[in-house]
């Protein structure tokens, strides 16, 4: 990173093997500048930015020069019309639950015979999709699942909803609205890979479908540890006690009593209470501190598991919900990948503000202590087998699809730990002998 003069600094972007300098005022904020890279450059979130030092100067002749404060107000006008063609003139989270009284018109995409058959698949690309083209998907599922017809939801309210859920998710690293997309698109393979329509009622199935429709609202992109720690006003709010997913939930309901967005409003009272008691309880199972307490509970009931308990059946739903909600190595690894790049920047943000707000930093967040195969062999070998390989009892279907690919990524980052392993102990070596030498 250079500067060349008081007011702009200068940074020079490798992006995917072109050379980009980058002129911005030196107010702008880290935040301003991550958001502009992107869309400036037009590059997806998950390309891979390096900086160069100064000598990538020499290089750099004819280069594209992006002029941040330029686009900063190109921006500001883009959000603006944005903004008034929703309907909306602010950004303010209480603002997004206003209904649109407008039909909505957010482009019907035709979706290809081929799209809605991989959409049924864990090997969907869910990253090469505008918000625009998951909306279109995510009304499909519900069509194709028969909620639509068979609870009478009408069709527009179903489109405003969607909208409202996509305009309540913020543009966080990781968990944003793609993430919400993944969850649900990986509920709905489960659905139709382990015909659970022929097992649930189809009022389980709505409720599995929209707890994962709306499970991390409005997420803020730091998690429950830090708004405890940092006494935010989330943690006042719940008490502490999963201060994150009570909001989520919470933020569904408001958005379901606004009539224009309520898709459950053919339901009558007894009903919407049995599907709000579902989804609450789903939401709240997605807590990672209560993963422990929710699969011994699950291991208790699976080898005489009975399809007519209840208690029995809730179970099942909560970790179906865990499952999808960190699914992501059960992916591709092309698609996988990209998001572990996601939710460690999400990680190194939270932990860059506890070291300025001196609050505990937990290692698997510090940038100086964790490394993509540390982050994900733990994860995959301890949190993500066991738990798969535990649903596998009632679903023996899952083996091929879903664990197979755990182990092969867990394989993988193994071996990119031992080459990081290696690299370091070389390293190490070579300090030693220049140490000696002096
Ligand atoms: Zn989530």
């Amino acid at each position: 990173m250079g500067s060349t003069s008081s007011a702009y600094r200068v940074i020079y972007l490798d992006v995917d093997g072109r050379i980009q300098k980058v002129v911005f005022s030196r107010f702008c904020s880290p935040y301003d500048i991550k958001e502009l890279f992107c869309t400036a450059l037009g590059i997806p979130r998950n390309t891979t930015l390096s900086l160069l030092d100064s000598t990538g100067l020499n290089n750099l002749k004819g280069m594209k020069v992006v002029e941040i404060e330029k686009c900063h107000s190109d921006i500001k006008k883009l959000r603006e019309e944005m903004a008034s063609r929703n309907n909306s003139h602010s950004l303010d989270d209480n603002k997004k639950l206003t209904p649109r009284r407008d039909v909505p018109s957010y482009p019907k995409y035709h979706l290809s015979q081929e799209t809605v058959e991989a959409l049924r698949q864990p090997t969907f690309d869910v990253w090469q999709w505008e918000p625009n083209e998951m909306l279109s998907c995510l009304e499909h599922m519900y069509n194709d699942l028969n909620l639509v017809k068979g609870f009478n939801m009408n069709p527009t309210t179903l489109k405003r909803w969607l909208l409202c859920i996509h305009d309540n998710y913020k543009v966080n690293p990781f968990h944003n609205f793609r993430h919400c997309f993944c969850v649900t698109q990986m509920m709905y393979s489960m659905i139709c890979l382990c015909s659970l329509q022929e097992i649930f009622t189809q009022v389980d199935i709505l409720i599995l479908m929209t707890a994962a429709v709306c499970h991390d609202l409005q997420h803020p992109g730091y998690n429950n540890t830090y708004q405890i720690n940092a006494r935010t006003e989330l943690a006042v709010r719940y008490n502490d006690i999963s201060p994150l997913e009570n909001h989520h939930c919470a933020v569904a309901f408001q958005i379901f009593s606004q009539p224009d967005c309520n898709i459950l409003s053919t339901f009558d009272a007894e009903a919407f209470k049995q599907i709000r008691q579902g989804i609450i309880t789903l939401i709240l199972a997605t807590d990672m501190a209560r993963h422990g307490e929710i699969l011994d509970s699950f291991k208790h009931k699976v080898d005489s598991f009975d399809f007519s308990d209840e208690e029995h059946v809730t179970c099942l739903k909560m970790v179906l919900i865990k499952c999808c909600d960190i699914s992501n190595e059960v992916r591709p690894m092309e698609v996988a990948e990209p998001w572990v790049d996601c939710l460690l920047e999400e990680y190194f943000m939270q932990s860059d503000r506890e070291k300025a707000e001196s609050l505990p930093v937990a290692p698997f967040m510090d940038r100086q202590k964790v490394t993509k195969p540390t982050a994900q062999i733990g994860f995959i070998k301890f949190v993500l087998i066991p738990m798969f390989e535990t649903v596998m009892k009632l679903f023996p279907q899952i083996e091929e699809v879903m664990i197979q690919p755990l182990r092969e990524s867990r394989d993988r980052y193994e071996e990119l730990k031992q080459i990081d392993d290696a690299m370091n102990e070389k390293k190490k070596s070579e300090n030693l002998t220049m140490g000696k030498n002096k």
